[in-house]
């Protein structure tokens, strides 16, 4: 396989391709799952206070309909390209299958650099763009269910939902047509934190293995470990925070206007303070600024977690990458011929259709709590407190040992919303690195936990194309 000069979309491709060979699928159901079901390419005005119009380019593209609704980010960048969408939109198909959720993949995406417009113009591009959608059924609670990206957030999910609420008066559901929204307006406590806390849990999970270790010549555990983060977004500024409350020394952070380092490690909290106040992570106390944003990715550490944009490492970079283990937070951080050159030093790629699963993971709650119209913990908690205090104050009474108020505290305590989404979103990234890693240690020829995700993955999807019955 030729693997240089591909595209995002061909990249993606042919990662299926290679993986496809360890499957008994006949090619034309393996076709069916590896193109796009539906892209939908539209170009809207958008009117601007000043009068003026502004024609902008927008996509929707839905990968596969093997289950409904389809799941994915609406993505707002000035690179945003069809093939781009198209890329991402299958990576989600994966992703979900990888995670074992009932969600076909999608992706959407406005080419405009969000900086450049102010939160009015944003607003109306936000609802020209859900109204599009709304127009050719490419938005709803059991069809496509979008969810933030890169350059979106709870606030442009709080416009779509207003906007699909508004164009389908009475709809019950309605709530569930997207996912990331404000806590107030039907989202879920700790889906902000999501993606980045998956990509901790599971980081963490791998380095639990201590053969795995030794191979790259390293301890098990998180505590200690240098970690060099690139965008501290959304992805990356939980992913730090995670790292950083566990022990770990975040040494460099880069952004877009330039990166900084300290041996010592820097406090994520406190960088993003420094950036609200100053505008750029760039002369955080005690740091020193790196040449180029870029050097960051090639500072000596145990682990670099690419959180920002596609194809940041390419085999141009990668000969001078020094980490041991790159955990991709991003999409498509690392070309095909990125990874080749990595593989070759020895170093541990944790694939991006697993790693940061963890945004979809606690997009599937929010979206199970919008059909359900409860809250999760809601009707169970003060029952599980008054069982557990019963529990405790009858050993107390048998034994004569007394719990302090903190302990008892802790034993009694029962589960509300935020506890139930990050155990489920632990649990959840454990049991698929685990199903990834099986694969990867018994499949012969499997090289990397890449190729082993997608072989996940495609079983998977398989086994549902074939339940519909299409491919007897
Ligand atoms: P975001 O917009 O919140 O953050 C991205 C950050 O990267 C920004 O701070 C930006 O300034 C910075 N950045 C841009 N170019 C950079 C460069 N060249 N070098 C260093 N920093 C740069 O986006 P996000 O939601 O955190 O998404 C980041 C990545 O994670 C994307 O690839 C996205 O597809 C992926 N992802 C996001 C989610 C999610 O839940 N948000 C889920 C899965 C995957």
């Amino acid at each position: 396989m030729n693997k240089s000069k591909l595209s995002f979309f061909e990249t993606v491709l042919a990662f299926f391709d290679e993986a496809s060979k360890y499957t008994e699928y006949p090619v034309g159901l393996l076709d069916q799952i590896k193109y796009c079901n539906s892209v939908y390419k539209m170009s809207f005005p958008v009117k601007h206070r000043d009068g003026q119009y502004e024609i902008l380019q927008a996509y929707r593209v839905e990968h596969s309909h093997h289950k409904l609704p389809v799941k994915g980010g609406i993505r707002y960048s000035e690179m945003v390209n069809e093939d781009e969408v198209k890329a991402l939109a299958a990576l989600m198909t994966y992703k979900c299958a990888v995670v074992d959720l009932p969600f076909g993949g999608a992706k959407g995406g406005v080419r405009i650099e969000p900086r450049k417009y102010t939160a009015e113009q944003l607003e109306r591009i936000t609802r020209r763009y859900t109204a599009e959608l709304v127009k050719k059924n490419f938005i709803g609670p059991g069809v496509d269910v979008p969810a933030p990206d890169y350059g979106t957030g709870a606030r442009e999910m709080a416009w779509m939902v207003d906007t699909y609420s508004a164009l389908n008066p009475g709809q019950i559901d309605a709530l569930g047509c997207v996912t990331g929204k404000p806590v107030q307006q039907g989202g879920i406590r700790g889906r902000s934190e999501a993606t980045g806390r998956g990509v901790f849990y599971g980081l963490r999970h791998g380095l639990s293995y201590a053969d795995d270790m030794k191979k790259l010549g390293l301890t098990t555990g998180i505590e200690g470990k240098t970690v060099v983060i690139q965008g501290l977004g959304n992805v990356g500024f939980y992913a730090a925070q995670s790292f950083h409350n566990a022990g770990a020394k975040v040494i460099a952070i880069a952004e877009y206007d330039g990166a900084i380092y300290s041996a010592k490690g820097l406090d994520p909290d406190k960088v993003q303070a420094h950036r609200r106040e100053t505008g750029s992570i760039l002369d955080f106390p005690g740091s020193h600024s790196l040449d180029r944003s870029s050097d960051a990715l090639e500072c000596e550490c145990d682990i670099l977690i690419p959180a920002a944009l596609e194809h940041q490492i390419t085999a141009e970079n990668a000969p001078r990458i020094e980490a041991r283990i790159v955990g991709e937070a991003a999409n498509g951080p690392t070309t095909a011929e990125g990874e080749a050159i990595l593989k070759k030093k020895g170093v541990l790629v944790v694939p991006d259709m697993y790693l940061n699963a963890g945004g979809v993971t606690v997009s599937y709650f929010e979206w199970l709590k919008n059909l359900s119209h409860v809250r999760f913990g809601r009707m169970s908690k003060r029952f599980e407190e008054a069982s557990n205090l019963a529990l405790v104050n009858t050993v107390e009474r048998l034994t004569g040992q007394i719990l302090s108020p903190e302990e008892k505290k802790l034993v009694v305590h029962g589960a509300d919303e935020i506890d139930l989404v990050n155990s489920g979103l632990e649990d959840t990234m454990i049991n698929s690195y685990d199903e990834i890693r099986n694969i990867y240690k018994t499949t012969d020829g499997v090289d990397s936990l890449r190729v082993a995700a997608f072989i996940l993955a495609i079983n998977r999807i398989g086994v549902s194309y074939m339940q519909l019955g299409i491919f007897p």
